[in-house]
């Protein structure tokens, strides 16, 4: 898959949207305002980075910590704000009750804890320490069982018993404020030319240091976290197939193949393949070189992006056997939380505009499943579109697909967008209105 998908994934809009057209009985509440938790929550953010500040080992740069820590909670805040956080009972509590099941089942701490769903799709987890947790959806969404779930925890809860984020930030600010470091800055902007180069690099090199320390942590992580694991009664076998899918992960996601003629089959109604093709003349696209590393540079657990995560599953899988083709091992409990991350995903992607992604999630379920939810939200996504095409704005969520030879879905998905004329999308709404036998506001 390409990197440009992936850091698509990320951006996450700071516009909020209202709900456009139609009500429908399938809502999904989502938002902490609805739940009327936030003030609490904030609170509770609040103390723990009281504690934080508290708790750092360096008194060397005790105000550039305070900076950065006050910085990272206004993140938080703000994440809350434009509901990149979500809060779902069924969702909140189940991971609620696995972490707190792998707490009594492995210390006598009673720190309270938290844990925030961040909507990404990006399956990820990150430990914020003192007792603060980020899963996200699409950790839920890729996963197929509760073992597998509780592996990720594990591992975040051995991040945070072993103070790795504290180390972390307490590396950060000792490499960024070193003497050794200030007098390179003072090099580099003396230099006559090359400046932003030469920044770039030390840049790099800082990062590298720190990626270093982060590499020995994620190994201790793994070994206490499956301790965590095993005594708390989860087959081994399943914190194996959680890595695994960690590590599969950019095949797994956007694998499916789209099947156009049927989602559009509707009487009187006959879908354009062309849509669907490159146009010679808009070969001005470029291919951003950012990686999904550069996005999560401020996150201070990433999962997934570590390079070395073939040694962590070698490490962590014992005596059990490598295998290509991992089982599916749906649990069927555990399916109800993997739908609702999923509707929760489209739901929240599409608030936000980014109909693409949405497109995808929703295409291979219009036929499949005969869930009135799917229908609905995807007349959203088609009116959203309309919209956006309309008003000229759709660039501003919609890539251009890539330029490489292959064509993913997605790339397919954002052809279509981008070819389709406004009248184009108004028949495609009429034959789909007709077929479900909606009335859509357009
Ligand atoms: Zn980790």
């Amino acid at each position: 898959m390409k990197k440009t998908l992936l850091v698509f994934l990320i951006l996450f809009s700071f516009f909020s949207f209202n709900s456009l057209g139609q009500n429908t009985e399938n809502t999904i509440e989502y938002s902490y305002n609805n739940f009327g938790k936030k003030e609490a929550l904030i609170k509770r953010i609040e103390e723990i980075y009281k504690q934080k500040k508290k708790a750092s080992y360096t008194k060397e740069h005790e105000e550039e910590l305070e900076k950065f820590l006050d910085k990272s909670l206004k993140r938080i805040k703000s994440n809350l704000e434009d509901s990149t956080y979500i809060f779902n009972e069924e969702l909140n509590s189940k991971l609620n009750n696995i972490l707190q099941k792998i707490v009594k089942n492995n210390s006598s701490n009673t720190q309270e804890h938290t844990i925030l769903i961040n909507k990404s799709l990006i399956p990820n987890a990150a430990a914020y320490g003192n007792g603060l947790f980020v899963v996200n959806l699409g950790l839920i969404y890729l996963l197929d069982n509760e073992d597998e779930l509780a592996f990720v925890l594990c591992h975040e809860l051995a991040h945070q018993n072993l103070e790795h984020s504290k180390q972390k930030t307490d590396s950060i600010i000792h490499f960024y404020n070193s003497k050794k470091t200030k007098d390179e800055v003072e090099k580099i902007k003396n230099l006559s030319y090359g400046k932003g180069k030469a920044g770039r690099a030390l840049l790099k090199k800082i990062r590298y240091d720190i990626t270093s320390t982060s590499r020995v942590n994620e190994f201790a992580a793994d070994e206490y976290g499956k301790k965590y694991y095993l005594n708390s009664g989860y087959k081994e076998y399943f914190a194996y197939t959680s890595m695994k899918k960690m590590e599969l992960i950019e095949e797994l996601i956007f694998s499916k193949k789209i099947a156009w003629d049927s989602i559009f089959s509707f009487k009187n109604y006959k879908f354009k393949k062309h849509l669907l093709e490159e146009e010679e003349e808009e070969m001005s696209f470029f291919d951003s070189d950012a990686t999904l590393d550069d996005f999560e540079e401020n996150n201070p657990d990433s999962l997934r992006t570590h390079p070395h995560i073939k040694d962590r599953i070698l490490r962590i899988k014992g005596e059990i056997k490598d295998t290509l083709n991992i089982p599916k091992t749906i649990n069927s409990s555990f399916k109800k939380y993997k739908t609702l991350a999923e509707k929760l995903i489209i739901k929240s992607y599409i608030d936000q505009n980014y109909l693409d992604v949405s497109f995808y999630m929703l295409a291979n379920k219009l036929n499949a499943e005969n869930n009135t939810f799917y229908i609905d939200e995807f007349s959203r996504l088609l009116i959203k579109l309309y919209r956006l095409k309309s008003k000229l704005a759709l660039g501003k969520y919609v890539d251009q697909p890539s330029n490489s030879e292959e064509k993913s879905s997605l790339d397919e998905i954002r052809m279509f967008m981008n070819n389709s004329s406004i009248k184009d999308i108004r028949e495609l709404i009429e034959a789909y209105e007709k077929h479900y036998g909606l009335e859509l506001k357009i």
